[in-house]
């Protein structure tokens, strides 16, 4: 019995649902046993039951297995742990900086001209910066501090030799209300007293990345159709909101800086796991959302 090909390819969706009949199973059977193309179409018809009935081209490429959602989701708990401890050793080692107290330090000058600053056991860092003032002497400004895990760690008292270039040194309290003290001079005591101004950059910083983040919110709201072109604006979205992430982390709500340098090491190197984090949560919030409404129930 030779039944065409026609006729048991029509049958083949019923038979591969086992919702043919006896006899024409049987007769699908037979023929099976001797025609590749049939068997070939069979495979076909029974792999599209098994596949889930999805629509959403776009996001099957999202669709991870589970290995890979493994390892995505260790990636975000590694971001978000690295997150916690740069932000916590960032609070613990922050400078404090001391306003100006007669018990604060101590200048020591030697018979040669030299002198030194040696500074109370509370303090356990200082920055010297000299440069040379518009009228033409060199001036050096001192700032000393201490942190959270320096009260902990006996690091000796500090001291800071001023070198014999120096004109004036002055204490800078990093406190816009107290002016900078000249704590010693080469010459005659310097006439006015000067402010050490913070650095604004951070304020500047954040409201660029404030309207970044507005404008690509507002792009991926227009996109949430569209999930492809959205997936790439999330790349850009978690530029800025990794920025404002890591400076909450590190700042909290200030946005001036005595030390500038400093905290933008912490807030580049924190961002740097934020954004992984951003990345990582996105496509694994996107492929759970898509396994959800694609697998059989
Ligand atoms: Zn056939």
């Amino acid at each position: 019995m030779n039944t065409p090909c026609e006729i048991i390819q029509d049958l083949l969706p019923l038979y591969a649902e086992q919702m043919a009949s006896d006899a024409s199973a049987q007769m699908v059977e037979v023929h099976l046993a001797h025609c590749a193309a049939c068997n070939n179409v069979l495979k076909a018809s029974k792999a599209q039951i098994q596949a889930p009935q999805c629509n959403l081209k776009p996001l099957r490429k999202i669709r991870l297995d589970i290995g890979k959602k493994r390892l995505l989701s260790v990636l975000l708990a590694a971001s978000v742990l690295a997150i916690i401890l740069l932000s916590t050793f960032s609070f613990l080692t922050a400078p404090q900086t001391f306003t100006y107290t007669q018990d604060l330090l101590e200048v020591v000058e030697f018979a040669n001209g030299e002198a030194l600053v040696v500074f109370d056991p509370r303090v356990t860092g200082y920055k010297a910066t000299q440069y040379t003032h518009p009228d033409g002497r060199v001036h050096i400004d001192i700032s000393a501090w201490t942190t959270i895990l320096g009260r902990f760690i006996d690091t000796g008292a500090q001291s800071y030799r001023i070198a014999q270039s120096a004109d004036v040194v002055y204490y800078c309290s990093a406190n816009l209300r107290t002016e900078d003290k000249v704590i010693w001079s080469r010459t005659q005591p310097d006439s006015g007293s000067v402010m050490t101004l913070a650095s604004l950059s951070f304020s500047y910083y954040a409201l660029i990345a404030a309207g970044a983040l507005l404008l690509f919110g507002i792009v991926l709201i227009a996109l949430r159709k569209q999930p492809r072109k959205a997936g790439v604006v999330w790349k850009f979205f978690a530029v800025p909101l990794s920025y404002i992430g890591a400076h909450l982390c590190i700042k909290g709500t200030v946005t001036i800086s005595h030390f500038p340098k400093r905290d933008f090491f912490w807030i580049a190197i924190t961002m740097v796991f934020w954004y992984i984090a951003a990345l990582t949560a996105y496509t694994l919030f996107r492929s759970f959302r898509e396994s959800r409404r694609c697998l059989p129930k």
